[in-house]
């Protein structure tokens, strides 16, 4: 039976890679971006529900093939984002491993509620990720988004401990991830991917220390869909910041009108790489050993994908 819905492309931009977003892939370069229709969660505060909630809107037939071949001509690299990739995944499957023998990088932005089994077919096809936890609580995901915590804690630990650049978004979305014990926690999961000592932390231990951070991005929510709470205080979302840097060394505020956030060196705090609404300068960057980067004043090594 042919799949409903195979290779209907809802929408297709070339979008700064920040804006996806991922801070330390890259940087300052532009990306295809493929959006396709529908999602398996169902989120009262969906910021994205005209093309999540909806199937029935305009889209356009796009082989694998020719988005492939769009992605070659674009930059070299592609991103499954916009709504929820994942459930396109016959699609995916097919479009990254033609990305791969293409050296097209494959970049996927999702909310990562998908089983183990089909989860280890595509890690092993991704370059770079950005995945949603959009709470830390078992009981919320289960009734209020419909989805599950632990796949998404699996697939989040997955692609990290395979090797996969990971970002992580959080949406601060009221009475629903403004929990501050719920927000430690979540906290501490990251940071404990990223802890040598882990035992979930994979490949960690015999990779430099500095380059494989987990960046965490933290929205600010707007009212949308079903939900009609005030937008994210912006004092809010900077005091969660400051309690995500107790444990995260990289924590970004986003969604905010005009916003901008700067990357300091850790050793001479000279600024690695800035951020100013689109415009991007990562002049404080330079090449560094095996294919990453270091800092262009001090040489210290950055966690930072060079493009
Ligand atoms: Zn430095």
């Amino acid at each position: 039976m042919a799949l409903p819905l195979y290779g209907h492309v809802t929408a297709l931009a070339l979008d700064p890679i920040e804006k996806k977003p991922l801070y330390h892939f890259r940087p300052g370069s532009q990306i295809l971006s493929a959006g396709f229709a529908g999602c398996n969660l169902r989120c009262p505060f969906c910021q994205n529900w005209h093309i999540s909630q909806k199937t029935d809107g305009p889209w356009r037939n796009i082989s694998p093939k020719e988005l492939i071949a769009a992605a070659e001509s674009s930059g070299g690299q592609i991103a499954y984002t916009y709504s929820e990739p994942l459930v396109h995944f016959e699609y995916l499957l097919e479009t990254m491993a033609l990305a791969r023998r293409a050296g097209v990088a494959n970049v996927l932005v999702s909310n990562g509620c998908i089983n183990a089994e089909p989860a280890a077919e595509i890690i092993p096809l991704l370059d770079a990720a950005n995945i949603d936890l959009k709470c830390f609580s078992g009981e919320t995901y289960g009734k209020v988004l419909g989805g599950s915590l632990e796949a998404v804690k699996h697939f989040i630990a997955s692609a990290y401990g395979a090797g996969v650049h990971l970002e992580v978004t959080t949406l601060i979305v009221p009475g629903v991830s403004d929990n501050c014990a719920e927000f430690d926690a979540a906290s501490e999961f990251l940071a404990s991917l990223a802890s040598p000592s882990s035992p979930e932390g994979g490949r960690r231990a015999c990779t430099p220390a500095a380059l494989r951070e987990i960046p965490w991005h933290l929205s600010a929510y707007h009212p949308d869909y079903r939900w009609d709470a005030p937008p994210t205080d912006l004092s809010v979302l900077a005091g969660f910041a400051r309690r995500a840097r107790q444990k995260m060394p990289y924590v970004y505020t986003g969604n905010i009108p005009g916003g901008s956030s700067d990357t300091p060196c850790p050793l001479c705090g000279k600024t690695l790489v800035s951020r100013r609404g689109c415009h991007v300068d990562a002049s404080g960057l330079a090449p560094g050993r095996e294919g990453r980067c270091c800092c262009a004043y001090c040489g210290e090594t950055a966690p930072f994908v060079p493009v």
